[in-house]
């Protein structure tokens, strides 16, 4: 830092004429670090949160337990003692880590554009060491082994009804019934008339196995629409659970596999909001992008042919669940209302403080029950007062985290990816 009155023809340093031992906020000289792995939070990303407090009130561990090391700023301060060399990464670091959902609402508000979910994600990958055995085997297998195979992902869909039984109760009855384990999608879809361009489809891990339905509507519509779409085999899970967990080195391979995999194509397309933030974020990760779009917004911002009609019958109310990373990361709020607005027979409603997270953020829903359940179960309560008979929900763990709670409040509808409403709009339509 340097300050604006010239001595002996050039700045001095801030704080040069300061009395002896005093210091300005940073690492004393000769202190290193207390970092234990590569791949920390960067020193720029730290000091750019100026401690102002402006993110609190939209925290939501904050606003459930009033304790600042459950706010961003306090977990930025925890992280910055441990850069400045006066803190260890120890057990209450890891705890104060670990209770971040990673929604990013703060990132969303900061006035300062601190890169919150980054420096979380650098944060996550110090804690490894303080976890017990069981616990960094389990990440280890699902993390690092399961999720990047497509192989290993369909063979845990087919073992499924097998192991159900065995799981904890907690994760049994998040993870959906029915799965897909066999059944693939189409490379290629050809458009019902003339192609308006080539989109490719990044199908997930999860999603293509316990919400293959979700990918096949979403074909459906872009096909309808006049989009060709193709479906690269050689892709592989986004990486975005590895990145959260800090497991950077395999969120970069599954990033440097997926963007070999879609090669030149023009727009490739995530319908699910959580992969989609992260592909988006594959230039900090590996300096190389891939065109992203989300899928609502690609089909509002491309425009859908207009001398469709699009209705459903008999008519429904929606209440649509914004994901986190969606509204926080994405910035995505009036695309798919509005897409789901022009719809016959589709009464659109809010949820009361619908900018909240519902408590899924990954494996938070595993990791953190008891937050977790809070923040599922203040969703479910608006939810449910919003009369609705289908919720809209862009993300499968949010979708998954929904249903574990909405059933036992005696909700009897269904919670639906919004292209499957659209999808339901253009087929009910086209009925004589
Ligand atoms: S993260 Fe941003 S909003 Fe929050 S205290 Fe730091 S500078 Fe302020
Ligand atoms: S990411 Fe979400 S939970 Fe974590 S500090 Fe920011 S607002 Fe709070």
């Amino acid at each position: 830092m340097l300050r604006n009155d010239d001595r002996d023809g050039g700045p001095a340093p801030v704080g040069a004429d300061l009395p002896a031992g005093a210091r300005f906020i940073g690492r004393e000289p000769g202190v290193g670090p207390g970092w234990l792995a590569g791949d920390p939070p960067a020193d720029e990303d730290l000091s750019a949160c100026v401690a102002c407090g402006l993110c609190l009130p939209h925290c939501p561990t904050y606003r459930l337990t009033g304790e600042e090391s459950a706010s961003p700023r306090g977990r930025i301060a925890a992280m910055r003692a441990v850069a400045d060399g006066v803190a260890v990464v120890d057990e209450p670091f890891a705890a104060f880590m670990d209770g971040c959902l990673v929604c990013r609402a703060c990132e969303d508000v900061c006035p300062a554009h601190v890169p919150f979910g980054r420096m979380m994600e650098h944060a996550r990958g110090q804690l490894t060491p303080h976890r017990g055995p069981l616990g960094r085997a389990i990440r280890w297998l699902g993390l690092d082994v399961v999720l990047p195979h497509p192989s290993l992902v369909r063979a845990a869909a087919l073992l499924q009804p097998v192991a159900r039984p065995f799981l904890p109760a907690r994760i049994r009855h998040l993870v959906p019934r029915d799965a897909a384990p066999l059944r693939r999608l189409p490379r290629v879809t050809e458009p019902a008339g003339a192609a308006r361009g080539v989109v490719a489809l990044l199908s997930g891990c999860v999603q293509d196995r316990w919400f293959h339905e979700v990918n096949r509507a979403t074909i459906r519509v872009l096909a309808r629409d006049g989009w060709r779409v193709v479906v690269p085999r050689g892709q592989r899970c986004c990486g975005a659970l590895a990145a959260h967990d800090g497991r950077l080195e395999t969120a970069r391979g599954l990033a440097r596999s997926n963007v070999a995999a879609f090669g030149a194509v023009e727009h490739v397309v995530a319908n699910a909001a959580g992969c989609g933030a992260h592909l988006a974020g594959y230039e900090d990760l590996i300096d190389v992008g891939l065109p992203v779009r989300d899928l609502m917004t690609f089909l509002h911002e491309e425009g859908r042919p207009p001398q469709r009609r699009r209705r459903v019958d008999p008519p429904v109310r929606v209440a649509y669940h914004d994901a986190c990373h969606a509204l926080r990361a994405l910035g995505i709020h009036a695309a798919p209302r509005a897409l789901l607005g022009e719809v016959e027979g589709i009464d659109l409603v809010d949820i009361a403080h619908g900018d909240r997270c519902c408590g899924a953020a990954g494996t938070y829903n595993v990791t953190q029950p008891e937050l977790s359940d809070r923040l599922r179960d203040e969703k479910v309560t608006a939810i449910v007062a919003t009369g609705a008979d289908v919720v809209a929900s862009a993300n499968p763990g949010c979708t998954m985290q929904l249903v574990a709670g909405l059933r036992p409040a005696g909700f009897t509808g269904e919670v639906l990816h919004p292209v499957q409403l659209l999808d339901l709009a253009d087929v009910t339509a086209e009925r004589p």
